[in-house]
């Protein structure tokens, strides 16, 4: 098989050797005999690796003992839903903040269970380029019980990179297509959730790191499959939890701190989005809309600027072995995602397939 480059926004690539390890080990882990998806979530062994792996996140992204990481089912939409429910109380509002799809759609989802309040930080400008309002000018209600945001909204390529200050008021943070792929300080923030399709593992799985002091205020409607302080007195074992990705996570966390951490990742990751965003901006052949400051090192938006071209230019990438390069439906154009698993070798076949297509169709 020829070498493959997968730019899925998600479900996306994983680190091959995590892939070759899973492989390995498939149908007889730990001298079980059995597949660890074969295996009680009850069992002693299982038991050992699933908090090896929450250690192990723990360690990556030095999260202190007054938080929780919790292992859920639902992906990020269920947490749209699971956020409001155990942090919204009646009577109290809370500040969503939408720079893209996913922090509306969260928003969207929470109005379901109480008063939101919708803060737009999206700028347009006039020659087309999108900007964002920074984050010391965003209106925040002092008395909010949350306030919500997306860091990096995977569908439009925008990057909050700063940590907004809300003077006390609990910050929760979308950071599905972002985790782990750089260092954060946890203690900024009352709930982190992320679905694991991206930088953590394969879909079905979804991180919840909270402050102990947010949990058991829960609505009274509130699933129990839903209900923070149930999963957290539960070791996240109330229901029987997704056995397969806590491994296959596990494995990621391992392979990450292998190769030098979040820190080390963080440096590729830049160098990544460097070697894109340059081919991008040296060409008047591509373009980018982003104002540089907010453009996503994950997900790397672009267009053509003839866009009849993107049949061709999608096909040839394929052939190629540069797959799922197409953007978003609501956004069109292209999207490259880069993350922690992709290789700059991939980023490099990449830029060496579009100059290639420029020169052939200039
Ligand atoms: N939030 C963000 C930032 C996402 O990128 C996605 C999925 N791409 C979601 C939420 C929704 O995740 P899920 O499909 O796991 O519900």
């Amino acid at each position: 098989m020829s070498e493959v480059f997968n730019f899925c926004a998600g479900p996306a690539m994983l680190p091959t050797p995590v892939m070759a390890k899973a492989q390995k080990e498939f149908i007889d882990w730990s001298n079980t005999g059995c597949s660890v998806m074969e295996l009680s979530h009850r069992s002693a062994i299982y038991i050992e690796m699933a908090a090896q792996a929450e250690a192990d996140l723990r360690d990556l992204m030095a999260i202190p003992e007054n938080y929780k990481v919790l292992f859920c089912h639902g992906g990020g939409r269920g947490q749209f839903s699971a956020v409001p429910l155990n942090l919204l109380p009646e009577g109290k509002s809370a500040d969503y903040i939408v720079d893209g799809s996913w922090s509306k759609a969260a928003a969207a989802e929470a109005k379901n269970f109480g008063n939101v309040n919708v803060i737009s930080i999206r700028e347009e400008h006039g020659d087309g380029e999108v900007s964002l309002t920074p984050s010391d000018k965003w209106p925040l209600n002092s008395d909010a019980a949350y306030v919500h945001y997306c860091p990096n909204e995977t569908v439009d390529g925008i990057e909050i990179n700063e940590i907004p200050d809300t003077h006390g008021v609990p910050l929760v943070a979308d950071m599905s297509s972002t985790i782990l792929s750089h260092e954060v300080d946890v203690t900024k923030f009352g709930l982190i959730y992320a679905g694991a399709q991206k930088n953590i593992g394969p879909s079905g799985l979804t991180i919840v790191i909270v402050r102990e002091d947010l949990l058991g205020n829960a609505q009274k409607a509130t699933p129990c499959i839903m209900n923070y302080k149930t999963t957290a007195d539960n070791d996240s074992m109330y229901n029987t939890p997704p056995t397969y990705a806590w491994y296959l996570a596990g494995l990621v966390f391992q392979w990450l701190k292998e190769i030098g951490g979040v820190k080390a990742i963080a440096k590729l990751n830049q160098a990544k989005a460097e070697l894109l965003y340059n081919a991008i901006d040296s060409s008047d052949f591509y373009q980018n809309n982003i104002e540089s400051q907010y453009r996503s090192k994950m997900n790397i938006t672009f267009w053509l600027k003839d866009e009849s071209l993107n049949k061709q230019f999608l096909t040839q990438a394929e052939e190629h072995g540069l797959m799922a390069l197409k953007g978003h439906r609501s956004v069109g154009g292209m999207r490259a995602s880069l993350y922690n698993a992709m290789p700059i070798e991939g980023v490099q076949a990449l830029v060496n397939f579009m100059q290639k297509f420029e020169k052939g169709n200039r």
